[in-house]
């Protein structure tokens, strides 16, 4: 069998099938998506998934958040914002449905040409690309370390947090921070209560010299994380960036 997820595809428009969604988190869902023609993808790649709202023709980018090594479907992971368009429309769209979509779409790729340790920052729904990553690795048993950085306001904010958590407990090349910014009492190991900041962020990634970091989320947590990085003299050239705007 072809592995594809080691094949550069160009993007292509079609219908897919929407066959399963799940709840995340009270704002967060996940729909499994099957396209009619199956096509590859890389990890951290995503699509563009085009309706018509309220008479107008939207279309928004979604990360897939589900691993190549599963060939049959993916998954997007589509967190409702305050003033919601497609992301409403997504977070209820009935089983069953089709969408348009296209891809698969970006260069912020991880590959196991890349690198054998990999630093992933993430906050909020910027976990998605992150999430695929990580599974990635795991599912082919990649001899690589990861280290994964995630924030979020609260613990029921955490998208993907039993899979992420469970994860960390089985595979001892995954290591999972959490950083809870609006939680004042944080009892678990490897989660802080408050931000990222830069001194815990050079503890954490200190055993990850020349690792390639990838960070995704909104333009603020991307800045800041960048800055950080910066302070802390880590070559610019390793940094990868996906960075969210609506
Ligand atoms: C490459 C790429 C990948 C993306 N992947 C995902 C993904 O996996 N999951 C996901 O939920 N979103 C993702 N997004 C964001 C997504 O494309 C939309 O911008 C988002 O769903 C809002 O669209 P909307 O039509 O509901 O709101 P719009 O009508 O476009 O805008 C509503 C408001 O929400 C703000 N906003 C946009 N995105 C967010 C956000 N993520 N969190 C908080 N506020 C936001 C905007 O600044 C705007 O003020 C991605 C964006 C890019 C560029």
């Amino acid at each position: 069998m072809t592995d594809h997820s080691r094949v550069k595809q160009k993007p292509v428009e079609q219908l897919s099938r929407v066959v399963a969604t799940r709840r995340e988190t009270n704002d967060t869902k996940t729909l499994r998506l099957r396209p009619e023609i199956p096509f590859a993808w890389l990890p951290g790649q995503f699509i563009t998934v085009r309706a018509i709202i309220d008479n107008k023709r939207v279309t928004r980018a979604y990360s897939i958040s589900s691993s190549p090594t599963k060939r049959e479907w993916l998954e997007i992971t589509v967190r409702q914002t305050a003033t919601p368009t497609m992301s409403k429309y997504l977070n209820e769209i009935p089983e069953g449905s089709e969408l348009i979509i296209k891809g698969p779409y970006g260069r912020f790729i991880w590959s196991e040409e890349v690198s054998d340790k990999v630093v992933l920052l993430g906050a909020g729904s910027g976990i998605t690309p992150l999430k695929t990553i990580v599974e990635y690795i795991l599912d082919k048993q990649l001899r690589v370390k990861i280290n994964l950085l995630y924030s979020c306001p609260r613990l029921d904010n955490v998208i993907f947090y039993d899979i992420l958590k469970k994860w960390s407990e089985s595979a001892s090349n995954f290591e999972f921070n959490l950083f809870l910014t609006q939680e004042k009492h944080v009892n678990s190991e490897n989660a802080f209560s408050g931000r990222i900041n830069r001194e815990r962020l050079g503890k954490l990634i200190s055993d990850y010299e020349e690792a390639p970091i990838y960070i995704c989320g909104m333009p603020g947590f991307v800045e800041s994380m960048q800055e950080m990085l910066s302070d802390l003299g880590i070559n610019p050239r390793l940094v990868r960036r996906e960075k969210w705007s609506g």
